[in-house]
């Protein structure tokens, strides 16, 4: 299974692409994760992205490609992955294609805009691995420590009010027009993420023909 997540930033897609990855075994790949990783870890593709992480805008797709051509190679995607948060851009969508990477399907996770809004502001990421959580919906075992490492949890700079509303209008500016891509290829499919967490993965398990 090779599985496109679209929806808006703070839709649900990192936490449905966790499920759904330990459902089916296979990897996700997050270019927010990798990028992150790569600010923390000051390497030539941080130092490119932070600032305009920070700011809500898209990295260059070419950046994005490079990120994801080199991971889809890996060993552990030979069956499959999902792949979270890419393509943001019908150039990347695109590219996908002209790579030989041809998915079977583009799940989307509709969220109204006051939701997004309301729910960022209570999202939680893990600074080591990455883990999101949220203070009402998905807490942790003990605050502000990730249950899965360790690590301590922050509110990511791009989850500020005000880059919020930024990330909103790029993702209808840029990436929702995917929906009309992927759609004329046959291969959109839409849940409903505005209830809880639960509720959005037995949908997406039901669509998926994966219960
Ligand atoms: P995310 O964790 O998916 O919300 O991504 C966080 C930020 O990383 C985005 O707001 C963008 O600045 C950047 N980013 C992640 N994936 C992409 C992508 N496919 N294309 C361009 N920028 C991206």
């Amino acid at each position: 299974m090779k599985l496109i997540l679209l929806g808006a930033p703070g839709a649900g897609k990192g936490t449905q692409a966790d499920i759904i990855s330990r459902k089916l075994e296979i990897p996700t790949i997050s270019t927010g994760n990798i990028l992150r990783a790569a600010v923390r870890e000051g390497t030539p593709v941080g130092l490119r992205a932070k600032a305009i992480i920070e700011a809500g805008q898209l990295v260059p797709d070419d950046v994005i490609m490079g990120i994801v051509s080199e991971r889809v190679a890996k060993d552990d995607c030979k069956n499959g992955f999902i792949l979270d948060g890419v393509p943001r851009t019908i150039a990347q969508a695109d590219a996908l294609e002209e790579f030989g990477i041809n998915v079977d399907c583009a799940l989307c996770i509709d969220v109204p805009d006051d939701v997004i809004v309301r729910r960022m502001s209570g999202r939680r990421t893990c600074s080591e691995c990455s883990a999101t959580y949220h203070v009402e919906s998905n807490p942790p075992k003990t605050e502000g420590i990730c249950d899965a490492c360790g690590g301590k949890l922050t509110i990511r700079k791009d989850d500020l009010p005000e880059t919020v509303l930024s990330r909103l209008s790029v993702y209808h500016a840029q990436t929702e027009p995917l929906l009309d891509y992927y759609r004329s290829r046959g291969k959109l499919i839409r849940v409903e993420g505005e209830e809880t967490i639960e509720a959005t993965s037995k949908q997406v398990f039901k669509t998926l023909g994966i219960e």
